[in-house]
């Protein structure tokens, strides 16, 4: 299962046939099972292609309570975390019961969801069946159900058709994420022509010229070891050695969309100048964004014969105290040292944003941290950290499940912030945490 493949998630009651859809889309893929703590159930994530479309499954189900109020939370849970992660939802229900009390809950959580839920009626295995279920779930408001058999396979065929229709958004993002689309950002006369020229020459890359979005910016795409990389280049090369009035404030608005669009911004410094605002303004923007950061200090080739790395690397990093994260290195576009790291840090920062962390593990690295470190508590309460969730990549977006998100303080933020930073990584990008209020949960913290 690749990292950036859509995923498919199972939602319904115990015994509506969830298993047996899994079987079904999953065939004999292997499946892994995820452990969630403090719960009776699993979540069970396997891989399925249908014609040219590749996806993950996850089965929310497996579950083992007897006690039906407590499963119908669970249930509702199962369908909160579904709208948090899940391209596409597959609500099952049963035609042989009709609908219920817990299929009502679950769908009025579902017609909230962004994502698009296909309702599913299973165990549709004769036409009587069939009939019955367009007639009897409608009402659930989640349009007209698929009638499906996973026992016999019916129906599957269709209700694949339509969930690979729900992908191609995704397919097409996964696709491109292939690419890794490079700003080459800093102020006028930093290097940044000579470096795309230097990236070029030296990688010994096809090379192809994109018209870019603005009038006169091009992209370059080139292949670099099997990764496309599209280079976008704000200084332009044709304007090389010509500058005109307005022309700082042109490329600003360039520096902007160059930003918005890349997944990694190399941000030039001329090292003979130091560390100017601007440079870090550019910074603040890309941190901003949420994008990969890579800062190279160019013109190494020119500093003092006393200039030493590590001593400008502290200053560098504490000017860049927003983006802790960011990579930096020292560079000579002129005479190309430098730029092998470069392109790899670029690159390990685009794969770093692309890492997709099961939620087992995320919680269970998450609940140790806060045992080690609790929440101080105010008058107003303490903050309690329910579960959490990777609710996005590209950046890595984590959705904290919380009593009151009121009390996460900024300095507990930046703690559980720098807590997946030294258990997963994502060196060189920028991640996001949002804390949510986790409505009507009745079993309190965990
Ligand atoms: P889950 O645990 O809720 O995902 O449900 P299971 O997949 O374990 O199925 C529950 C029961 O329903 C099992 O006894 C299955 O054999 C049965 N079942 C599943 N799909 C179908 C179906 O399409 N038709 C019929 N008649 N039974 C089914
Ligand atoms: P841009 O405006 O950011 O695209 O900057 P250019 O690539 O046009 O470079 C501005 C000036 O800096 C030119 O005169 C380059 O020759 C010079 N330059 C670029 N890279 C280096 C370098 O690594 N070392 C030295 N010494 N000069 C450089």
């Amino acid at each position: 299962m690749s990292a950036s493949s859509p995923l498919v998630a199972l939602v319904g009651r115990p015994n509506v046939g969830k298993s047996a859809l899994f079987n079904r889309l999953v065939g004999a893929r292997r499946a892994v099972v995820e452990d969630l703590p403090g719960t009776t159930r699993d979540r069970l994530y396997g891989s399925a292609r249908w014609g040219a479309h590749d996806f993950a499954v996850v089965d929310t189900g497996g579950m083992e309570v007897e006690d039906s109020g407590a499963f119908t939370a669970l249930v509702r849970e199962q369908a909160k975390r579904a709208v948090a992660e899940a391209d596409v939802i597959l609500f099952l229900v049963d035609t042989v019961t009709g609908p219920t009390g817990p299929d009502e809950d679950v769908a009025a959580i579902l017609r909230q969801a962004k994502a698009p839920v296909v309702l599913v009626a299973n165990k549709a295995d004769n036409p009587e069946r069939q009939a019955a279920a367009r007639a009897e779930f409608y009402r659930l408001g989640l349009g007209e159900p698929v009638a499906v058999s996973a026992l016999h396979g019916t129906g599957v065929g269709d209700l694949l058709d339509q969930v690979v229709a729900l992908l191609p958004l995704v397919g097409e993002e996964s696709a491109a994420a292939e690419e890794i689309a490079i700003a080459i950002v800093g102020r006028p006369n930093v290097g940044k022509s000579t470096l795309l020229n230097a990236i070029l020459g030296e990688e010994r890359m096809i090379v192809s010229a994109i018209p870019g979005t603005t009038r006169d910016a091009v992209d370059t795409v080139a292949e670099h070891e099997g990764r496309r990389l599209r280079l976008i280049d704000t200084a332009g090369i044709r304007r090389r050695g010509r500058i005109e009035p307005g022309v700082e404030k042109h490329s600003v608005g360039r520096t902007q969309e160059a930003i918005e669009r890349c997944d990694v911004a190399l941000l030039l410094l001329d090292g003979t100048e130091g560390v100017t605002a601007q440079d870090t303004h550019i910074a603040g923007d890309v941190a901003k964004a949420g994008k990969g950061l890579v800062v190279a200090v160019n013109k190494w080739d020119a500093m003092p014969k006393d200039a030493n790395w590590g001593g400008f690397a502290q200053l560098l990093l504490q000017r860049l105290r927003f983006a802790p994260w960011a990579q930096t290195c020292a560079i000579s576009a002129q005479d190309g040292s430098g730029i092998d790291d470069l392109v790899r840090y670029a690159k390990e920062a685009a794969d770093a944003r692309r890492v997709r962390i099961s939620t087992g593990e995320l919680n269970r690295v998450v609940q140790r941290a806060v045992a080690t470190h609790a929440p101080s508590s105010s008058s107003a309460g303490r903050l309690k950290v329910l579960y959490v969730t990777q609710a996005d990549v590209s950046p890595p977006t984590f959705v904290f499940f919380v009593n009151d998100a009121s009390l996460a303080h900024f300095s507990y933020r930046r703690y559980l912030e720098n807590t997946l930073r030294s258990a997963f990584g994502f060196r060189g990008t920028a991640i996001r945490t949002v804390f949510r209020n986790r409505e009507g949960d009745s079993r309190g913290g965990s």
